[in-house]
């Protein structure tokens, strides 16, 4: 990938693209990023050494790839600026805005722009992000390949074929690490109802949530069979997960993640 990549915005979601394009060993002088705020601009050429422009025309201009990374209600102002600019050579379009619809952003950059739609999640923060991906009918399999490589620098990516299916992966991925929060806070304060240390709750919760991560990832098997191998019959998985499903746990989870998706749909 040699690509010229633009990042309008250098916030938190940039910079760690930009990291993690860095750590896989992308050019340095391949990336550039914009940012109107003199502190984001200084951060990222001390923390991460490219170049930070003001100018939004200047690293779009020069750019295969424009990586749009302002917040969502920043984007049509952004791409309205940046119209005139990529018309004239129409580089690849990548939005990391939530909630703004390819459709949108193709009307305010002048249209027949190649777009793709990334919904990030919180932990790409970390590396460890998930990620949905959506191509319009304009993308390339070259440019495809190109906005997936800048997603995977942060997490996995996941690509879905119709636009709507982005809130989905906002149901599960986007809006999902605050459930496993939940999860954690109600288990470790179970634990410590229990009589266990409130850091020795925590910090078993923590290891045991990325334990069977772990487990999950490395194993083809579905999470169901991975639950049936860790319950003995009669024993003490097999007895806490008979109130899970006494009490309509996977019913909660289902209705949260409808709650999720209906929402995601409403801000589109
Ligand atoms: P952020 O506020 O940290 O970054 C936005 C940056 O854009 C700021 O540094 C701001 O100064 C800059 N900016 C404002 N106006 C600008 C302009 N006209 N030109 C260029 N830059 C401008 O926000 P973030 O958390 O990095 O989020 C960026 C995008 O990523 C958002 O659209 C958000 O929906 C999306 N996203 C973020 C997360 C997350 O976990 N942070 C997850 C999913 C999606």
């Amino acid at each position: 990938m040699d690509a010229t990549i633009a990042f309008i915005g250098a916030g938190n979601m940039a910079r760690s693209l930009i990291g993690g394009l860095i750590n896989s060993s992308y050019d340095r002088q391949r990336l550039l990023a914009t940012d109107p705020n003199e502190d984001a601009r200084q951060q990222l050429t001390s923390t991460l050494g490219i170049s930070a422009l003001a100018d939004n025309h200047e690293a779009a201009g020069k750019a295969d790839v424009v990586v749009l990374a302002v917040k969502p209600q920043q984007l049509q102002a952004v791409c309205r600026e940046l119209a005139d600019t990529v018309q004239q050579h129409k580089p690849l379009i990548v939005s990391i805005a939530a909630g703004i619809r390819s459709d949108d952003i193709d009307r305010w950059l002048g249209g027949s722009m190649a777009i793709v739609r990334a919904m990030p999640n919180t932990p790409a923060l970390v590396g460890s992000g998930a990620s949905g991906l959506y191509a319009n009918a304009a993308v390339t399999p070259e440019q495809k390949e190109l906005a997936e490589n800048i997603l995977r620098a942060v997490g996995i990516t996941v690509w879905v074929n119709k636009e709507t299916l982005l809130d989905a992966v906002t149901a599960v991925s986007g809006s999902g690490p605050a459930y496993f929060f939940l999860f954690m806070e109600a288990l470790s304060e179970a634990g410590e109802r229990l009589g266990l240390e409130a850091e020795d709750a925590r910090l078993l919760t923590l290891q045991t949530a990325l334990g069977a991560a772990r487990m999950a990832m490395e194993s083809e098997e579905p999470f169901a069979t991975l639950r049936q191998k860790v319950t003995s019959p009669g024993g003490t998985t097999e007895a806490a997960l008979k109130v899970f499903g006494r009490e309509g746990c996977s019913e909660i989870i289902d209705q949260a993640a409808q709650a999720a998706y209906q929402r995601a749909g409403e801000l589109a």
